[in-house]
């Protein structure tokens, strides 16, 4: 992964077009971001109180909490979000690299130091799996193959019909995504400690180990080359910089008020509308909120709402990503202690 660099700020040429994007969580900032940047003027609207969904904060007594994540593993992703019109993403958010990128602690009193330093996991290795040295080896170069599949290729493709997932089925059953992470950790490294420190990443998105896809194995290359990184003053701070951004470039944002239903003329639609009766037109609408929730209830007027609302019987659930916990400076312990 390459940093992006920014050239000369512009200003975005207007298009005469306008957007609704709704639902303010990263998704829909960097989505609102992009629009803007292009010329269409937006309008990002959120249903709470804050942006950043599950990026929330709270504050009390004087500290900001954040609700949920805490790490970068892409800085690219974001850096782009600026680089689109020639501004540099450090005039807002300061990305501090996370070091080693996880402490794990056994019971028996075993460490085990994860990072992309190269020779320092090598040593880590060498002293908790001395055996499984090559295994490593082969274990890295199937995580590369299931990042190029499963993230450079997949990684913005929609799987909303069994068309779409039977044209990645060839690429996913070469990789045996059938099998779970452990499973398939396992078949390269014999070390148990060495097993769980090369899977337990899939807890962070609420997956066990045990039962979620060997997919999830990318994680591996995605830090190796990404690293890891932590905004200055919390994930708060990295919204903040982003609705700054979104700001600067004149987007608009709305908060507090649900968008309550999207107006449609045959497939078209028409005009969003919020709980407090707020109700404009656009050229264009994208939701970021749940996916079910957009078609069921938002577009429940339209035909293809209607369809959804029909089908959609099974709960709600959407893809996501995730690392966690704090970044201590307590002595003896990692920024991130597992
Ligand atoms: C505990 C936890 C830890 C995590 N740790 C990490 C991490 O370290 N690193 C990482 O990269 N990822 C992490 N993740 C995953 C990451 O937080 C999510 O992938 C990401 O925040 C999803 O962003 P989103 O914009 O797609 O959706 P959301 O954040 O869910 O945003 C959707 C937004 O839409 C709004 N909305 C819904 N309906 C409406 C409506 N009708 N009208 C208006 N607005 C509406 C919601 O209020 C919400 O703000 C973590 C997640 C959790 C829960």
């Amino acid at each position: 992964m390459t940093a992006v660099v920014p050239a000369t700020p512009t200003l975005p040429v207007p298009t005469g077009k306008r957007a609704c994007v709704i639902g303010a969580g990263f998704g829909g900032l960097a989505l609102a971001i992009r629009l803007q940047s292009a010329g269409i003027e937006t309008v990002l609207v959120e249903a709470r109180d804050k942006p950043g969904g599950r990026g929330y904060f709270w504050e009390k007594d004087g500290f900001t909490f954040d609700a949920g994540p805490t790490v970068v593993t892409d800085p690219p992703c974001l850096q782009e979000l600026w680089a689109l019109t020639g501004h540099d993403m450090a005039e807002d958010v300061t990305l501090m690299p996370v070091m080693p990128f996880y402490r794990l602690n056994w019971p028996d009193g075993t460490n085990f130091d994860y990072s992309n330093d190269e020779a320092g996991l090598a040593r880590e290795i060498a002293r908790v799996a001395p055996g499984d040295l090559a295994g490593y080896e082969e274990f890295l170069q199937y995580s590369a193959g299931v990042f190029e599949e499963g993230y450079v290729k997949l990684g913005t493709v929609p799987f909303l019909d069994f068309a779409s997932m039977i044209k990645a089925a060839p690429a996913l059953a070469k990789y045996q995504a059938w099998r779970s992470v452990y499973s398939m950790v396992s078949s390269f490294i014999k070390s148990e400690k060495l097993r769980e420190a090369l899977t337990f990443h899939t807890l962070l998105v609420g997956g066990n180990p045990m039962t979620t896809s060997a997919i999830y194995a990318l994680i591996h290359k995605l830090e190796k080359d990404g690293g890891v990184w932590w905004s200055k003053g919390g994930t708060n701070q990295l919204i903040a910089g982003m609705v700054k951004h979104f700001e600067r470039l004149g987007g608009t944002m709305r908060l507090h008020d649900p968008v309550v239903q999207v107006h449609t003329l045959g497939n078209k639609v028409t005009e969003v509308e919020c709980a407090s009766g707020w109700t404009e037109r656009f050229d264009a609408v994208a939701s970021n909120a749940d996916i079910m929730h957009s078609y069921r209830d938002l577009l429940s007027e339209s035909p293809r709402g209607r369809r959804w609302r029909a089908a959609c019987r099974a709960s709600a659930s959407r893809p996501g990503c995730s690392w966690s916990t704090s970044a201590s400076k307590e002595p003896g312990r990692a920024s991130r202690t597992t």
